[in-house]
């Protein structure tokens, strides 16, 4: 992002900008072709001219998940995501731009073709619901290049340096990007395809053959990276920079990685967080920062997409600053479009539109630790029924605890026994030579201390059962938490037995 940028700097400008942007995008592209918000703007009778302020917006209703699912009959959610040209209204524009063009009716149709035609799918990994594909045309896929190119800028990359691209071989958003994103940024990025493509041991091979000076990968899955890598004695000096993706990484995930660098002879190194999801077919890089200094947050791409703040039980748009629910709208997709997409991920900080204090951007910047709404769980532990379990809060008690390298949550029920109560089970690997006792009595006092809950159990194991357990080399993504607990349907049956 410089001084090509197409967007006003003035953040109240850059707002108005941004919805100009909205009005023209639904006008010619997203109501012509979308069978879903083509009926829904007639139904709610939204005239997208009368979009003028961030409060009209609220006139959009919400896209969620449960808009994917298959519902009535015939109709196919999916599908009707997906910008479809209709052929009485491309050929009206096609006779008038083939007429404007010198090259003719040919090119424009070249054009269309590239604008519509669907080429990549990246799916969702949703662990209870089925994958749902998003589909990208060559218009899109431009989209993602740029978009990629500029995580690698926001990382203050270089293109001499060398990087390795452990994220899974797999239509996921996360590999994609970085490849996309690399190959425009103009660097050199090895795609290993991760932990089940090559193996640890494959992977440490390539890094002792490449030296990359840039990781980029899952947290869990570089953390047992860089772990084996110290244990076979390895020197990585030239290791710049880790970049992660895919999961949470909060700040005791982070000082571990630096740590392990630093065993590894790296002199400084910067640990950056990325977040993207399917859904807007985009991802967004941390700013980096010393890790006294704070997080400056995600720099957004204003021309290719509007992210809102909105209240996570209300729905009502927050304020600049103001915590709450991310939502995003794209502002030059094609192929499968989601307006007003929530995300169910909430953030601590905000949205703010101040300059970058780090780097001077001036882009939106999402700021804050982000947590997920499915990862509340309701369990039945002990006399309390129903008690809401936020494991993402878990999850950063546990990374940001001393002592534990890596760990994994276990939902089990009591004897096994669908209709008994459900048992936690920690599963520790550490990364020092505690003593199991003394680790075991200070992590259920923090655990109780922050959540108000004990787990059943505390489980150590060496970090080799460790990665049998996570499945890493066997599993697409290491599993941080499992849910072992017979399914409901089970349960029923076992009632009526
Ligand atoms: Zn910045």
């Amino acid at each position: 992002m410089n001084a090509k940028n197409p967007w006003p700097a003035h953040p109240h400008s850059l707002r108005d900008w941004q919805l100009a942007r909205l009005r023209t995008y639904l006008r010619d592209t997203v109501l012509p072709f979308s069978a879903h918000y083509g009926r829904m703007f007639a139904q709610e009778r939204i005239d997208p001219a009368a979009l003028r302020s961030p409060e009209d917006l609220r006139r959009i209703p919400f896209t969620t998940k449960s808009d994917f699912l298959p519902g009535h009959e015939g109709a196919d959610p999916v599908r009707d995501f997906v910008l479809t040209p209709d052929r009485k209204v491309l050929a009206r524009r096609f006779s008038s731009i083939a007429k404007a063009l010198l090259h003719g009716r040919a090119a424009v149709a070249e054009g269309f073709e590239r604008e519509f035609r669907p080429l990549l799918l990246t799916s969702t990994t949703g662990r209870s619901s089925e994958p749902v594909p998003f589909l990208y045309t060559a218009h899109d896929i431009e989209n993602l290049k740029l978009g990629g190119a500029r995580l690698y800028e926001v990382c203050a990359a270089k293109r001499e340096l060398r990087m390795l691209n452990m994220f899974p071989f797999a239509p996921h958003l996360a590999f994609w990007i970085a490849h996309y994103g690399g190959a425009e940024f103009g660097a050199f990025v090895l795609g290993t395809g991760g932990g089940k493509t090559m193996g640890t041991d494959g992977n440490l091979r390539l890094i002792k053959k490449i030296k990359p000076d840039v990781l980029i990968g899952m947290p869990t899955f570089v953390y047992h990276l860089l772990t084996q890598a110290v244990a076979e004695g390895f020197a990585l000096p030239n290791l710049q920079k880790i970049v992660l993706g895919g999961e949470k990484a909060p700040s005791g995930m982070r000082r571990k990685l630096r740590a392990l660098a630093a065993q590894l002879g790296a002199k400084q190194i910067d640990v950056i967080r990325t977040y993207g999801f399917t859904e807007a077919k985009l991802a967004w890089a941390e700013c980096p920062f010393a890790e006294d200094a704070g997080s400056a947050g995600y720099h957004v791409h204003p021309d290719l997409a509007l992210i809102e703040i909105v209240d996570p039980k209300t729905g009502e748009p927050r304020g600049e600053g103001e915590p709450g629910e991310i939502v995003c709208t794209p502002l030059a997709a094609r192929g499968s479009v989601v307006l007003r997409y929530r995300t169910g991920d909430c953030i601590d900080g905000g949205l703010f539109h101040e300059p970058c204090p780090y780097c001077g951007r001036r882009v939106p910047r999402l700021v804050g630790e982000i947590s997920r709404n499915s990862e509340v769980r309701e369990m039945n532990l002990g006399k309390l029924k129903g008690t809401l379990v936020d494991f993402n809060h878990l999850e950063h008690v546990l990374d940001n605890a001393e002592h534990i390298g890596t760990w994994q949550l276990e939902l089990r029920k009591q004897h096994d026994d669908p209709l008994d109560l459900d048992e936690l089970i920690l599963h520790v690997a550490k990364s020092d030579m505690t003593d199991d006792d003394h680790l075991r009595v200070t992590i259920d006092a923090r655990f109780a201390s922050e959540t108000e809950i004990h787990p059943n159990r505390i489980e150590f194991h060496t970090e080799e059962e460790m990665r049998r357990l996570q499945g890493v080399g066997t599993l697409l993504k290491e599993q941080r938490v499992v849910d072992h607990r017979p399914k409901a349907q089970a349960a029923q049956e076992a009632g009526r037995l």
